[in-house]
């Protein structure tokens, strides 16, 4: 199917504004997507009409909000096709969800001695936590190295399994350069040897079809505000059997069954990980995010930001000066680049006066820019909404940006 991208940006009032002068052209995606009115109607709707605390009240509102709320863990459950609704829990984000399992599974499972296996293309959210919790506990954290296109090495890999792994955490596709990491193939591994496996879905969820029973990971995190949805939100999927052996992660309301002041038993899963008064406003706006990725196709929605990327490489690979970072054969519509002779910020600076929204930097990831012996880079990512006129509007501008340096 064919998408009606018109149509779709018009449900996308921040679309429409200039930005120095010019029509915003936002190709900030993977940091962040923009919402479509439906979530900014739930959002509104919800505090309007049915605001109250969830699952204790007896009266009608908290009623109400309760069961807008679990039916968005129904419409998640179903996103990430998990067996059961009580193995997805609601979190800040991505980095809620990893530190979660960190200090819970980690706290209970992982060892002195223990290995834990990263990758060189981490995001720091999927990093700091397993250092911090391998310098507690005296575990090793190892990284599976990557080519000079930005793909790991499996055979690496192979080599750094060994019965000491207990734990593969490994980012599904990466936020700096777009690579689609073989996750299928890192899970079935690192399950011969008996390691559990988390997947860092933050920046895949909107863009790749997740089955995360036919993948069969033990863990899958992601953030809502890359895929439509609210900030500061996320979820977390975890297996059944390991949420069920992991210990709580905050103590508060809610995670518990009984409490008194000698002992406290505590609630089921998700609940138990779910310790005080949660972001229920959002967590109801989620839902329509959900809707909105539904009702167009993750499929058409991919083919869309795959054209956009292919068009986008191909125009800029024209220019004198331009240099793509990361061009591994299977990428998200994420496209990192340098200009021979500028520094990324400049360039940043510089798209911006032409209304242009890019990051540069690291992007959290500067253990990867240091395999690249690079700073950081210039990242234009594009979502459902852009369109070819404003990739034109892009490679025009790099054009006379690259001219500056490049004659
Ligand atoms: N992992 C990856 C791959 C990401 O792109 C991000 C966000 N940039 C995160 C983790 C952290 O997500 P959040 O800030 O929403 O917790």
């Amino acid at each position: 199917m064919t998408l009606d991208i018109q149509n779709i940006r018009g449900q996308f009032p921040v679309l429409d504004q200039e930005v120095n002068g010019k029509p915003l052209i936002y190709l900030d995606n993977a940091a962040t997507t923009q919402k479509p009115k439906a979530v900014l109607e739930a959002l509104s709707s919800y505090y309007t009409h049915d605001n109250s605390n969830i699952h204790r009240g007896a009266h009608t509102l908290a009623d109400r909000a309760t069961r807008t709320y679990e039916k968005t863990r129904s419409a998640v459950r179903s996103f990430l096709n998990s067996k059961e609704e009580e193995e997805i829990i609601f979190t800040k984000g991505t980095t809620e969800g990893i530190n979660l399992v960190a200090s819970t599974f980690g706290r209970k499972f992982i060892k002195e001695g223990d290995e834990i296996i990263i990758s060189t293309l981490e995001h720091h959210s999927n990093i700091v936590p397993w250092q911090m919790l391998c310098e507690e506990k005296g575990a090793v954290l190892k990284v599976i190295p990557i080519n000079d296109k930005g793909e790991i090495l499996i055979d690496e890999f192979d080599k750094l399994l060994t019965e000491k792994t207990k734990l593969v955490s490994i980012v599904h596709a990466s936020n700096a350069l777009g690579t689609i990491n073989p996750i299928e193939e890192v899970i079935s591994k690192a399950h011969k040897i008996g390691a559990r496996v988390l997947i860092d879905g933050a920046q895949s969820s909107a863009h790749l079809e997740i089955d995360v029973q036919a993948l069969d990971c033990d863990f899958f995190v992601m953030s809502a505000h890359k895929i439509y949805g609210p900030t500061g939100l996320g979820v977390l999927y975890g297996k059944r059997e390991v949420l069920e052996a992991m210990p709580p992660y905050q103590g508060g309301g809610e995670m518990i069954k009984e409490v008194t002041f000698d002992k406290t038993t505590y609630n089921e899963i998700p609940f138990k990980f779910e310790a005080g008064t949660p972001n229920i406003a959002d967590v109801i706006a989620f839902q329509k995010a959900i809707e909105f990725v539904n009702d167009l196709g993750k499929s058409n929605i991919r083919a869309h930001e795959e054209s956009l990327l292919t068009y986008a490489v191909d125009k800029l690979s024209n220019i004198k000066g331009f240099i793509p970072v990361g061009t591994a054969d299977k990428k998200v519509s994420v496209l990192s680049f340098l200009i021979n002779g500028m520094h990324p910020f400049d360039v940043g600076m510089m798209l911006d006066a032409s209304g242009i929204a890019v990051r540069t930097g690291h992007h959290c990831t500067q253990p990867l820019m240091n395999r690249f012996d690079l700073e950081g880079t210039v990242r234009a990512s594009f979502s459902v909404y852009n369109t070819k006129e404003e990739v034109d509007r892009l490679v025009e501008s790099v054009s006379k940006i690259a001219k500056l340096k490049n004659k």
